[in-house]
């Protein structure tokens, strides 16, 4: 019997005491099981998480640079220290397995730790004589108060792609989790508190709708980072630009593999089921269609099929599990109701991921979902179109290089894609045609490391900047260029009355 606690907003270095007047339920995926409740924001409670950070800008946009880094130094430290608990409470509420919760925590720290290099990152420009007695030079400030609102899939990388960088630059942070998985945000946040960051720099509201709304549109809130699905990505873009906010919007993603029949089947077999089935499929970089080049369709299916047979899908928490959990029942139902969908729209249902055996420490209470296999799956079919986000892999079969390039340029989607080939000349033809903000060859997940920055094209991404980075930097910075020029000792300096529009000389 698990005892039900409650999880409160974050507000100024503090849980936040009030009663809330709405609250949502918290599941252990792989029990079903109900094991807390989360506090839902409304209008008020954002505000003073927007009040917080308000206040606190005042004071965290004069820190020094090397005062930040040394935060920002302690905080990489914590994190790392406290990896372990991190995960597990990433487990106990999103369902993927420790391992991958790690992998998550690891590759948040890569933005930290390019946060650190926060000095180098800031240097401005400078131009001596630009004209004559004038030099001129550039500097990167704060915005204030930013907004990070993050999706369920990854409690603490997605937040962590963004909330280093902009505390790095001298901005207040106010972070609304998913309501799915809202612990991970408390915990950084303590971490933050314990690494002498000021209080009302990183504020966490937990919530839905309301409470991104009611930031999309404050007055006080400079700037959103937003990671979702695309129909909310819309929303957020639109009406936070329409409030006159800095905006980049991270959508959802089908992603395509392309396998040329010149490819390594084995290595390409062994990515397509880490890239379909890790985290159960719920990643945005996920492969979810695999883009067979005959006449290897028949045999990649079948060397897929033989890996899924042997996958232990259980409890995140037990070590011997490799898929563990979908995040809720409703979208176990969901995702499983495309299985039926695909077999009525003509695709043939290869594995049925209903039959896979659960391991013996499952409890079937949980919400479960076997990897599923499709074959001969075509546009127009419902298991093409829509983002499924389970553990449900699509194969497509074309005649050539060109129909497959064809075919994942014409998706509204361009998250991630990847080749896999050993002809070079092919992978660089790839890599120059394919309409895709983020492209692995041979590489299945092609996340940027954090000196790059991540972003997808068309309906995965509104906005003009990627996430972290250089985009990064110049997201959560403005520009300010100044022009200076300081009379001469001698005296000499030039004086007097000119009207005209200042020239060089
Ligand atoms: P979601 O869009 O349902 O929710 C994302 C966030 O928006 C949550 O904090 C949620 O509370 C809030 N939200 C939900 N509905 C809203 C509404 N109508 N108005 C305002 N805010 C709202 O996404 P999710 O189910 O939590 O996450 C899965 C999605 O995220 C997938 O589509 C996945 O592809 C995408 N994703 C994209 C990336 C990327 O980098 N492009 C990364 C991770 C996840």
């Amino acid at each position: 019997m698990t005892t039900e606690q409650r999880i409160t907003h974050w507000i100024a270095g503090r849980p936040w005491t009030g009663t809330a007047p709405r609250s949502g339920d918290v599941h252990d995926p792989a029990t079903g099981a109900v094991t807390a409740r989360v506090d839902l924001a409304g209008p008020d409670i954002v505000d003073a998480a927007v009040a917080a950070a308000r206040d606190a800008f005042a004071q965290w946009r004069h820190a020094s640079v090397a005062r930040r880094t040394a935060v920002l130094f302690a905080f990489r430290e914590l994190v790392h220290a406290r990896r372990e608990e991190l995960a597990a409470t990433i487990v106990a509420e999103h369902g993927k397995v420790h391992s991958d919760a790690l992998g998550e925590i690891a590759r948040g720290l890569e933005v930290v730790e390019f946060a650190c290099g926060i000095p180098h990152l800031l240097r401005g420009g400078y131009t001596e004589q630009a004209s004559t007695g004038v030099d001129v030079y550039s500097l990167r400030q704060p915005l204030g108060p930013v907004a990070v609102v993050s999706p369920f899939n990854f409690p603490a990388m997605v937040p962590m792609w963004f909330f280093p960088l902009a505390i790095a630059a001298g901005n207040t942070v106010v972070v609304k989790p998913s309501e799915k998985d809202p612990s991970a945000a408390n915990a950084l946040a303590a971490l933050w508190r314990e690494a002498g960051l000021p209080d009302g720099v990183f504020n966490v509201v937990h919530g839905d709708a309301a409470a991104v709304d009611r930031l999309l549109e404050h007055p006080d809130v400079k700037a959103v980072s937003f990671v979702g699905s695309t129909p909310v990505a819309r929303h957020v873009h639109e009406t936070a630009t329409r409030h006159g906010k800095r905006v980049q919007a991270l959508g959802g993603a089908k992603n395509h593999m392309l396998v040329l029949p010149d490819a390594d089947l084995d290595l390409a077999a062994d990515a397509a089921v880490n890239a379909g089935y890790g985290a159960a499929g719920e990643r945005c970089m996920a492969v979810s269609v695999l883009v067979a080049v005959e006449p290897v369709g028949d045999e990649l299916v079948a060397r897929i099929a033989e890996r899924i047979a042997r996958l232990t899908v259980g409890p995140g928490s037990a070590p011997e599990s490799q898929m563990g959990p979908l995040v809720t029942g409703a979208h176990r139902d969901r995702v499983t109701s495309y299985l039926d969908a695909g077999v009525a729209a003509g695709a043939e249902l290869a594995v049925d991921g209903r039959k896979h055996p659960l391991s013996p420490a499952a409890d079937t209470a949980g919400f479960w979902l076997g990897p599923t296999l499709f074959d001969h799956v075509r546009p127009g079919m419902s298991v093409y179109d829509d983002e499924i986000f389970g553990p449900v892999l699509s194969v497509v079969r074309v005649r050539s290089y060109d129909e497959g390039l064809a075919l994942i340029n014409a998706n509204p989607y361009g998250n991630g894609t990847a080749l896999f080939t050993h002809d070079g000349g092919a992978a660089r033809r790839f890599q120059h045609e394919v309409e895709v903000g983020m492209v692995g060859i041979n590489v299945p997940i092609p996340v940027p490391v954090a000196y790059y920055s991540f972003g997808g094209w068309k309906s995965s991404l509104f906005g003009d900047t990627h996430a972290y980075g250089e985009d990064g930097v110049r997201f959560f910075t403005r520009g300010k260029a100044v022009t200076q020029r300081w009379p001469e000792p001698s005296g000499t300096s030039r004086r007097g009355i000119d009207l005209g529009f200042p020239t060089h000389d």
